[in-house]
């Protein structure tokens, strides 16, 4: 069942002249983490205030288990929406305890009912030793969590995470999102949290929304976000891509770089123009015997445990495409990834596909 379902929700702020959120609807399982990610700018925190009713939309509804809490006039008070939020400064109360600030949204339940929870959450959380102390008394790693904790000790049906990682330092951040994906796992929360780091959604994350200029661009598996993207921009949001441009032939493909045998589900036709997408890392180096590609590496950084090449066309008849280069953009780059030697620029480099998908040319196109 449908946790929260989102229709067609708009915002636009008074002193703006674009909707800061443009007709945005989605709907999330319970049980599901869905991270919005997009640039400072996209309209992320406030998708998060409109459903958290720190905000109110010009337009669409929100409903939450079931109830309609957002439409038209009506909107339920945020302290109604049974909605946890954790603020990217963790907003602690720093004159109360961390058992205090725990406690802080119990106050509906008896005294010893919500004793036990404050300290199930803590315990869930790993803040036993911290129960007394107060918020200045702790690092940024475990205030992050007792946020979490007190955002989760009144068990929402839906919590509210904004950046909540970016305040923590590159090894902390890696041990804290494993952490926080775990804990709300284990109480089997809807969560939906924001972030302008790819790497946080795909630590986090079971379903990722791609938000740009206040639109929803893509929502989807990570998988299939990273390996199917429906734009350009997607693609490159999660890491660097290529699109090809190539020919479709009988039996194949004419590409700057040389021939590419057909692809079994090849849905173009002779002589159409399309583009062949793929990651650097779904090629490989080849010998000269094999059937390949070719190219000349233009530039090689080293990246640790690999190197990525920049590899244009080298304007030569070897791969056997000099014909149909005339007729494609024969100043294409591509970028391919290598294991560690030493490349340097004018080397030819041999080169095949491993997996690639073909797009409409019209289509990959922002
Ligand atoms: P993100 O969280 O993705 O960085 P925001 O939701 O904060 O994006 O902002 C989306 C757009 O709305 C931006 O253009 C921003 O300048 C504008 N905006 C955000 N908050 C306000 C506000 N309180 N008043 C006016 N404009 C705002
Ligand atoms: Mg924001």
């Amino acid at each position: 069942m449908a946790i929260i379902i989102l229709d067609n929700l708009s915002k636009k702020y008074r002193s703006g002249d674009k909707y800061a959120v443009d007709s945005v609807g989605f709907s999330l399982e319970k049980g599901e983490i869905l991270a919005l990610v997009g640039e400072s700018g996209s309209g992320k925190t406030t998708l998060l205030r409109l459903i958290a009713g720190l905000e109110h939309p010009d337009k669409g509804s929100i409903v939450l288990g079931g109830n309609t809490i957002v439409n038209g006039n009506k909107s339920l008070r945020p302290n109604k929406r049974n909605m946890g939020m954790v603020f990217q400064d963790y907003a602690l109360f720093p004159h109360l305890t961390i058992y205090e600030n725990v406690s802080f949204g119990l106050k509906g339940l008896k005294k010893d009912e919500a004793h036990k929870r404050v300290i199930e959450t803590i315990e869930l959380t790993g803040l036993e030793e911290n129960i007394k102390k107060y918020p200045h008394q702790l690092s940024g790693g475990q205030q992050q969590r007792v946020a979490l904790a007190r955002a989760l000790a009144p068990r929402p049906e839906l919590l509210l995470m904004d950046e909540p990682f970016s305040n923590l330092d590159t090894i902390l951040r890696d041990q804290v999102r494993e952490e926080v994906r775990q804990i709300i796992k284990t109480l089997g929360i809807t969560a939906i949290l924001v972030t302008h780091d790819t790497r946080d959604a795909f630590a986090t994350a079971d379903k990722i929304a791609v938000m740009w200029h206040g639109k929803l661009l893509q929502l989807d598996t990570p998988n299939a976000l990273y390996n199917n993207p429906n734009s350009t921009y997607v693609a490159e949001l999660f890491g660097k891509s290529n699109n090809l441009e190539a020919i479709v032939e009988d039996d194949g493909f004419n590409t700057p770089f040389g021939f590419i045998e057909r692809h079994p589900n090849c849905p173009f036709t002779n002589k159409e123009k399309v583009n062949l997408f793929f990651r650097a890392e779904e090629t490989a180096l080849c010998e000269a015997e094999e059937p390949q590609l070719c190219g000349m590496v233009e530039k090689c950084i080293y990246l640790g445990d690999h190197m990525q090449l920049r590899v244009c066309c080298r304007r030569c008849t070897e791969c056997g495409s000099a014909d149909a280069c005339k007729s494609l953009d024969s100043s294409a780059r591509i970028l391919l990834k290598s294991p560690v030697k030493s490349w340097k620029p004018g080397d030819t480099v041999r080169f095949k596909l491993k997996n690639f998908k073909i797009k409409d040319v019209n289509s990959s196109q922002e």
